[in-house]
């Protein structure tokens, strides 16, 4: 049976490294595979989809190409296994253009692991793809997060979602509808229609500020009381996360940032930045969802994004 390619991966087929992250293990399996299939295939359409004919495509089928390297869930995967992965990311490929490694739920690697990953997801020998496949994206992490292109499986297409505020907040404007959805997307949140567009639209604004290098003493004017914060600071991890998307595809993707303002964004924030950013952003969420002091976190963050 053929798994549809994701969107998001049709769109950015060349990338060095993607995340897909889905509750369902069929899901996790089949798409991991099809992407695979796709950076192998010889012919592949400009749409990405595999020929199915070619000898890559065939080997793919039989689950026989010596280039698709498979890390099995269910094996415990230990730095020294991670090290393996690393020095064969580094020898030539057997017959394929590409090799590509599929890391079956890395969200249940540990730290270690996940850490001794980094360098060569960031930076992989040209002819290497990563995919990283994970139930939920929490436990990946953010380090990792920043440095791969996510692809969730798990979400209504925005589309629907814009749809369903459509019918249920007739009060809300078009580029409001779009915010939420985006929002919605990007944090697997269900119930949209629960969402708070003032609020979300205010710590857009102060994003945007912060990001585009307007304002960087923004952050002391951060909500502090916990859940606020915490709403704004997802916020802005939506918006670093657009940033380094269009920094690695080169292209100006749709987001919770309309393209105008992602596009000033990006010509303000390095890769280096964007990387540095997300991951102190989500050290300073990860410390409110454990109940840390938030003006504490605050000063923190302020000292730190400096
Ligand atoms: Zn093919």
């Amino acid at each position: 049976m053929s798994t549809s390619l994701p969107a998001v991966f049709t769109a950015n087929p060349n990338l060095h490294a993607y995340l897909y992250v889905s509750g369902d293990m069929n899901s996790r399996h089949g798409v991991s595979r099809a992407m695979a299939k796709s950076i192998l295939c010889r012919n592949r359409t400009e749409g990405a989809e595999p020929c199915g004919k070619c000898d890559c495509c065939i080997k793919m089928d039989a689950g026989t190409h010596p280039d698709c390297i498979v890390v099995p869930a269910a094996v415990k995967t230990t730095v020294d296994d991670i090290r393996d992965i690393v020095s064969e990311a580094y020898l030539a490929t057997n017959e394929a253009d590409f090799k590509v490694f599929i890391l079956e739920d890395a969200d249940e690697y540990n730290g270690p692991s996940q850490n001794a990953l980094l360098k060569v997801i960031e930076e992989p020998p040209s002819f290497v793809r990563f995919i990283l496949t994970a139930s939920s994206a929490g436990a990946i992490l953010p380090t990792v997060r920043s440095r791969v292109c996510s692809i969730s499986g798990n979400v209504k297409k925005i589309e629907n979602t814009a749809d369903e505020l459509r019918k249920a907040r007739q009060e809300l404007s078009e580029s409001q509808i779009m915010m939420l959805s985006y929002f919605a997307e990007g944090y697997d949140k269900a119930d949209v229609s629960a969402l708070d567009e003032k609020a979300i639209e205010n710590y857009l604004d102060k994003a945007y500020l912060f990001l585009s290098g307007k304002e960087t003493d923004i952050i002391l004017s951060l909500p502090s009381k916990r859940d606020e914060l915490m709403l704004c600071l997802q916020v802005f991890m939506l918006c670093i996360r657009q940033i380094a998307l269009v920094k690695m595809t080169g292209k100006l993707t749709a987001g919770i940032l309309s393209e105008k303002l992602v596009s000033e964004c990006n010509s303000k924030v390095s890769m280096k930045k964007a990387h540095a950013l997300y991951d102190l952003f989500e050290e300073c969420y990860l410390s409110i969802e454990g109940y840390a002091n938030s003006n504490a976190v605050l000063t923190y963050l302020f000292e730190k994004s400096r």
